[in-house]
């Protein structure tokens, strides 16, 4: 058994093969998912990225030594297969190959540090220390087709309404929001940070004349929290706009989402059934809640939420009891909210801030912009931050600057909704938490 890869190429996807091409000779590629010796057959489960088909071996159809080299083979070696394909009523998808010739590209190390099939369930640290083992078994690679699939419907949707997609840099010089939640690091002779959003670059460019822009890119936390649903690094999907409002970018988000969810829905079948996830698909628009009318519902539900606080986890948590679906809160104290959100003209003491809610999960934060550069200033000030120290940004307001609205949504959080996963640490390849760096 040759392990070179030679001339052969790879001829279909497991998921390719089926009765239509029944009797035809096929080149597969893959891991072998199980192997079940019994005897007079072997039962091979080939695993490849879209699927596992079946590869049957019958000691009477093939040669004495073809037989003895197949039964040599372990689990999650790398193998090429070439066989004819058999309908068989048996047979996981109706069809099985019937080896005639194979190579042993690569053997495995045994034992695994977990197992591909599932059999035995393993804790998340273990599963994470071995992550591209993890990432083998189809029911862990379905949530990365589906935020592929996401990500890319995410960005025909917002170049069909217009967007420029944009690239800013994230090793910045300070704050966005002043605050701590920054990873410092050392730029040459000073020190620099990690940047936490995109939001004063985005800004920036509509400055720039460029209307409608969106970055999808890493975001960085240095929040200390150990929960579900937080990282300290994941990908960000932002917009920002000019000429329009926050109800306008609201209507934005919750037209991305619905269309977002349907297009998964239709192109993710095979992934979304292996989660066992049936998605509905929203109606815009999204139920939008007052900020008032939340602390009120919160308090009835026996949780103390205070005026002017930030939703607590037991107050997302009453909330999300109320509401099930997707919806909006709107109408923030503009205390709690950073400086470059606008307050509202009626009532100063209220913003035009939003947040996108799923359940009890905040997936998006957004608002129409303090596009004024006295009032920016002010507010800069009034959250104990020193202008100066924004003085680049700043200038961007002093020349022409449209009024503006954006938002920012976090991938990592509608991955959890459209996949059902209830750990954040499940939609990262390779996620940064409080304590892993690794791999
Ligand atoms: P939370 O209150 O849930 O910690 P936030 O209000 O601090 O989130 P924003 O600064 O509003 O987050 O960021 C916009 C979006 O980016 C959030 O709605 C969320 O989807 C995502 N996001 C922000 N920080 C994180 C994080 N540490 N982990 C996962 N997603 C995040
Ligand atoms: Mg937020």
């Amino acid at each position: 058994m040759s392990d070179s890869l030679e001339k052969w190429k790879r001829t279909h996807y497991s998921k390719e093969v089926n009765q239509d091409i029944n009797g035809e000779t096929v080149t597969l590629m893959g891991w072998i998912h199980e192997i079940r010796d019994l005897g007079g057959i072997i039962f091979i489960l080939l695993r490849d990225r879209d699927g596992i088909i079946q590869v049957t071996a019958p000691s009477k159809k093939i040669s004495t030594d073809f037989f003895k080299e197949i039964r040599k083979l372990k689990k999650e070696a790398v193998i090429a297969i070439k066989g004819s394909v058999q309908k068989s009523s048996k047979a996981p998808g109706g069809v099985e190959i019937i080896p005639d010739a194979l190579k042993l590209l690569n053997e495995a190390k045994l034992p695994l540090p977990l197992d591909i099939t599932e059999k035995v369930k393993a804790e998340i640290d273990t599963r994470l220390d071995a992550r591209f083992l993890d990432l083998r078994k189809p029911t862990v690679s379905a949530i990365f087709k589906i935020k592929s699939r996401m990500l890319h419907s995410v960005r025909l949707f917002l170049e069909r309404e217009g967007f420029i997609e944009v690239n800013t840099p994230k090793l910045v010089a300070s704050a966005t929001e002043g605050g701590t939640e920054l990873f410092p690091i050392t730029y040459f002779e000073r020190e620099a940070f990690l940047g936490q959003s995109p939001q004063l670059y985005k800004q920036m460019m509509m400055s720039a004349g460029f209307d409608k822009v969106y970055e999808i890119a890493p975001i960085f936390r240095a929040e200390e929290h150990d929960t579900l649903r937080h990282l300290n690094e994941v990908i960000s999907v932002d917009i920002e706009a000019s000429f329009l409002d926050h109800e306008d970018v609201m209507n934005i988000l919750e037209r991305l989402v619905s269309t977002v969810l349907e297009e998964v829905q239709d192109n993710c079948e095979t992934e979304l059934k292996l989660l066992e996830r049936d998605l509905f698909v929203p109606e815009t628009p999204f139920e939008r809640i007052d900020y008032d009318e939340v602390v009120d519902i919160v308090n009835s539900k026996g949780t103390l939420m205070r005026y002017g606080e930030d939703l607590s986890r037991a107050a997302e948590k009453a909330m999300g009891e109320f509401m099930d679906g997707y919806h909006f809160i709107t109408g923030w104290p503009s205390d709690i909210k950073p400086f470059y959100v606008m307050p509202s003209d009626e009532n100063p003491k209220k913003s035009y801030a939003f947040d996108l809610m799923y359940k009890d999960l905040e997936i998006s934060s957004g608002a129409r912009r303090v596009h004024k550069y006295d009032l920016l200033v002010e507010r800069i000030k009034k959250q104990g931050l020193n202008p100066e120290s924004f003085e680049r940004y700043l200038a961007a307001f002093e020349y022409g600057i449209p009024p503006h609205a954006g938002w920012g949504l976090g991938s990592e959080r509608f991955t959890m909704c459209i996949t059902g996963v209830n750990n954040i640490r499940e939609t990262v390849l390779f996620p940064r938490d409080r304590r892993r760096l690794t791999p």
